[in-house]
């Protein structure tokens, strides 16, 4: 127990009496001394029991006991038993005056009232002028007792008590305040502390009101894997989870899979994640991810979870966990399935009919001589649209194929620009919109010429397209760390920064392109997108509204062929 908790105990055990027995215990310490004189007198100093003066202090004192044990003093008021102590120096002050031979000093007994005083509710002004003038009452006697010593030597005895009775005083006024202080200090911290908590209690309930009510699963573990937090959604989730045997335990020795019960998938729903590839072991390893597709249960029954994740940090930027959200996507999941089921399947059957409608259109524009000027032109309108139904088609049927397959091979990168630009060269023509390149021949990558090709012309198509007449466009190219960059740039219509941020969505078209009527399926540049990730390159847009775009391709490249 410290020093302040043992004073507060004693305070309460004190605080804690009847009245009554508070008066009787600030009496017993003077009452002791007292009965110790009066008891060791026959044997020590005979006088105390002879003289009047000694037995009237007795008596008063033996009355001063009655009172504090039968006077009901709480319904006097709190000052009330006050009077006990000054009725003690008035005792102290009769056994001074008996003045009794070897007696040591018994005027220095009058610091036990004077405590009591001072520690009084009394006000300062008036604890400190009741010692001093009590104890100096009660010596007066003592100047005019019979005795050999001077009455001046007396006197200046009997003003040093009070002097020092004062000093006492004082010393008990001024520890008192910085206790009173200290007290109010710590009440105002504690009330303080109380609300603080209160504050903390009704957050951490709204919290976790919302942390149940949201329909994701959330936890939160610390950088060594223990939970420090599962929302009910995400409890309810493991527990039908455990129910097929699904664990994404987090502890270090849990094994990979578990025979015959499923377990957490990779995409094809079959592979079981490795531990390293699980959302909770990720985040653990300062992962921070979104939109990670992790699947459970055999398909079609089995459910889809998005999962995302963040690190946890502490004040000096330091790891201490993770927090761990899972989305349970299985119905958007499988709705995007069906619909891309229904759009490969449909794109597929247009495509086998659109064939032989373009075939044939071919065989007739190939015999041509024998129809009229009007008909050919109708022909080549038809031929013209049906050919633009078959590209949109098979843009279609490649954007619904969630994965674009690349085969990769030594490929001259100038040659697929300069076949792109020429094939664009009519519809840049009709458009009255500029071509040039500027790529160094050979330019060797490691890129499948089919696909590159076809990004290309989606890319220059677009670039005329979105172009007013009397534009340009232009192919630069440059290689870098063993990366080809590939630029396709031109000065047309260009976009705003949220539309480029948006671009590579699919179906996506932007608000003016809309308004203008400009045709077109929203596809091209996602299917772009994908055949250059496919290469494991990259793509970006750099645009200005009015000012042009500028498409930048990153593709791995090749160095030169080797000499023979
Ligand atoms: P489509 O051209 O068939 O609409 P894309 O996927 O190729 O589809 O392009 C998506 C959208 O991006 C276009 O509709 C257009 O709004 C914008 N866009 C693409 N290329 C350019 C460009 N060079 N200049 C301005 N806007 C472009």
């Amino acid at each position: 127990m410290t020093e302040q908790q043992w004073v507060r105990h004693a305070d309460g055990c004190f605080r804690a009496l009847v009245p009554q027995a508070r008066v009787v215990a600030c009496q017993l310490p003077l009452t002791l001394i007292i009965a110790g004189l009066y008891i060791a007198a026959p044997v020590a100093w005979p006088g105390l029991l002879d003289g009047g003066l000694c037995l009237s202090a007795l008596a008063l004192h033996t009355m001063l006991i009655l009172a504090c044990l039968t006077v009901p003093w709480q319904r006097f008021g709190p000052l009330a038993p006050l009077i006990v102590p000054v009725a003690d120096l008035l005792v102290i002050g009769l056994i001074c005056a008996a003045n009794i031979e070897n007696l040591p000093d018994p005027g220095v007994l009058s610091v036990l009232p004077v405590v009591w005083i001072s520690a009084s509710r009394l006000s300062s002004r008036a604890s400190i002028s009741l010692s001093f003038a009590g104890t100096l009452l009660a010596g007066l006697p003592y100047v005019f007792a019979p005795g050999p010593a001077p009455a001046q030597v007396r006197l200046a005895g009997v003003l040093l008590l009070p002097l020092m009775m004062l000093a006492v005083s004082l010393a008990m006024r001024f520890a008192r305040a910085q206790l009173r202080n200290q007290q109010s200090r710590m009440a105002s911290k504690e009330t303080e502390l109380q609300a603080l908590l209160a504050d903390s209690r009704d957050r951490e309930r709204l919290l976790n009101t919302i942390l149940d009510t949201v329909d994701v699963g959330i936890v939160a573990v610390d950088a060594e894997g223990h939970r420090l937090l599962t929302n009910s959604w995400q409890s309810q989730l493991e527990a039908s989870a455990a129910r097929s045997g699904v664990a994404d335990t987090v502890a270090p020795d849990a094994p990979d899979t578990t025979e015959d019960v499923p377990v957490l998938t990779g995409q094809d729903r079959q592979t079981p994640l490795p531990q390293g590839r699980r959302p909770i072991r990720r985040a653990l390893k300062g992962e921070s991810f979104a939109d990670y597709l992790v699947y459970f249960g055999e398909a079609p029954a089995g459910r889809v979870l998005s999962t995302g994740g963040r690190p946890l940090k502490n004040d000096d930027g330091g790891f201490r966990g993770a927090v761990i959200v899972f989305n349970e996507v299985t119905g958007l999941v499988e709705a995007l399935a069906a619909k891309e089921d229904v759009v490969s399947t449909v794109s597929h059957e247009f495509r086998t009919p659109l064939t032989s409608i373009i075939g044939n259109l071919d065989l007739v524009l190939g015999d041509a001589e024998d129809l009229a000027a009007p008909a050919l032109r109708r022909i080549e309108v038809a031929q013209r649209n049906a050919e633009r139904l078959l590209a949109l088609v098979s843009d279609l049927l490649l954007s619904a194929n969630s994965a674009v397959h690349v085969f990769p091979r030594r490929t001259d990168l100038a040659s697929l620009v300069e076949a792109s630009l020429g094939s664009a060269h009519a519809h840049a023509e009709s458009s009255k919109v500029a071509l040039s390149m500027d790529v160094p021949a050979p330019l060797w990558a490691h890129v499948d010429p089919l696909r590159i090709s076809q990004a290309l012309d989606n890319l220059v198509s677009n670039a005329i397209k979105y172009s007013p007449d009397g534009g340009s466009v232009r192919i630069s190219a440059s290689t870098e760390n063993g990366w080809v960059r590939l630029q396709v740039v031109d000065d047309g219509m260009g976009m705003t920064a949220a539309d480029a941020g948006r671009v590579f969505t699919r179906f996506f078209r932007s608000p003016a392109v809309r308004e203008g009527s400009i045709p077109g399926a929203g596809l091209g540049l996602s299917i772009t997108k994908a055949i250059v990730e496919g290469h494991g390159g990259s793509i970006s847009c750099t645009t200005l509204p009015g000012c042009g775009s500028t498409f930048t391709l990153e593709l791995p490249a090749e160095g030169p062929p080797p000499a023979f």
